[in-house]
């Protein structure tokens, strides 16, 4: 896969963050850490879970805040799935695969879809955002749990 790794994912997010004139503060770098290493999206509790590991101090209702903020400032995105939202980063332009039941998904790299995307863009005159597209489906594990009769 031509990802960035979570070093330069953190540095792009952080100039961003440094355009708006955003403070480093210790929740922010963590939360930012986070996300960028993470492979697909988190839940707050899931963000929460990975700092508390290590810096305890950090409490839910602080990454909460931290999230909303980085939704605000157009460095997260939220996975567009009705159940609990989960986040990401906004650097690589994405469309997302989802199960409609349980909210497992994957990343597919926008290019990839390129003439498809183009063709929205056209069609509609829509300026997508970086994770402007979702597919949904049932995955593996919902589909052998519940066959759709
Ligand atoms: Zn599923
Ligand atoms: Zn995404």
């Amino acid at each position: 896969m031509n990802r960035t790794s979570g070093g330069s994912r953190t540095e792009l997010a952080w100039r961003l963050l440094a355009g708006v004139g955003a403070r480093r503060t210790q929740a922010r770098v963590l939360v930012v850490e986070v996300l960028a290493r993470a492979s697909g999206h988190l839940s707050v509790a899931a963000i929460h879970q990975q700092i508390a590991a290590t810096r305890p101090e950090i409490n839910v209702s602080t990454v909460h805040r931290t999230v909303a903020f980085l939704l605000e400032q157009g460095v997260a995105h939220v996975l567009p799935w009705p159940g609990e939202a989960q986040y990401g980063l906004n650097d690589s332009p994405h469309v997302h695969a989802i199960c409609e039941e349980c909210g497992a998904h994957v990343e597919l790299p926008a290019d990839d879809l390129g003439s498809a995307v183009a063709a929205a863009q056209r069609s509609s005159d829509l300026d997508l955002g970086p994770a402007g597209l979702a597919l949904f489906g049932r995955c593996a594990g919902c589909r052998s749990r519940r066959p759709s009769g």
